[in-house]
């Protein structure tokens, strides 16, 4: 059993304390373009392009961007049945994947795999190529440890990113 945090704790997963010494430069979000003095999520974006090709992206975006954008794709693709994330149209004979490296300040890098629809990889690729910068096709996204699941509901919700997960029957 998990403690319920305080209804006044602060949202932000990783509202970052603003030292009163150095100048802060306020980070710019590739999605929503406003600026803030929170860190980005770094965001790695790989797919296969219709001429076979893998491609892959890098973005920075806001915690409310990730919140409202991707903490729920993330955790529907998590689904065992190939269903679509972004609308929920069996996905199983066809699907456009579109592959996520995230990693959020202060939290283990996480990855996902997304078995989209057709319209819907259309829509993703385009928020995902918004201002991102292209990688080099080395055929891994990133190096470094191995991402760990922050997978679960209820991880999204201790976090702030979802609403705290009630089980509602199923
Ligand atoms: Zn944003
Ligand atoms: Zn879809």
């Amino acid at each position: 059993m998990r403690r319920r945090p305080p209804p006044s704790a602060h949202r932000h997963a990783w509202g970052e304390k603003v030292e009163g010494t150095r100048p802060v430069i306020p980070k710019i979000c590739n999605l929503c373009e406003q600026q803030g003095l929170v860190k980005r999520a770094s965001l790695y974006w790989a797919w296969v392009n219709s001429d076979g090709r893998r491609r892959a992206w890098k973005q920075q975006i806001c915690p409310d961007c990730f919140r409202s954008e991707l903490a729920e794709l993330i955790v529907k693709a998590e689904d065992p049945v190939l269903i679509c994330p972004a609308c929920g149209i069996g996905t199983v004979d066809d699907f456009d994947a579109v592959y996520l490296t995230y990693c959020l300040p202060g939290m283990p890098k996480g990855q996902s795999e997304f078995p989209l629809c057709g319209p819907c990889a259309v829509v993703l690729r385009n928020k995902a190529l918004k201002n991102a910068q292209a990688l080099e096709d080395r055929g891994a996204t990133v190096g470094g440890p191995q991402p760990q699941d922050i997978t679960s509901k209820q991880a999204w919700a201790d976090l702030g990113y979802l609403p705290s997960a009630r089980g509602n029957g199923g």
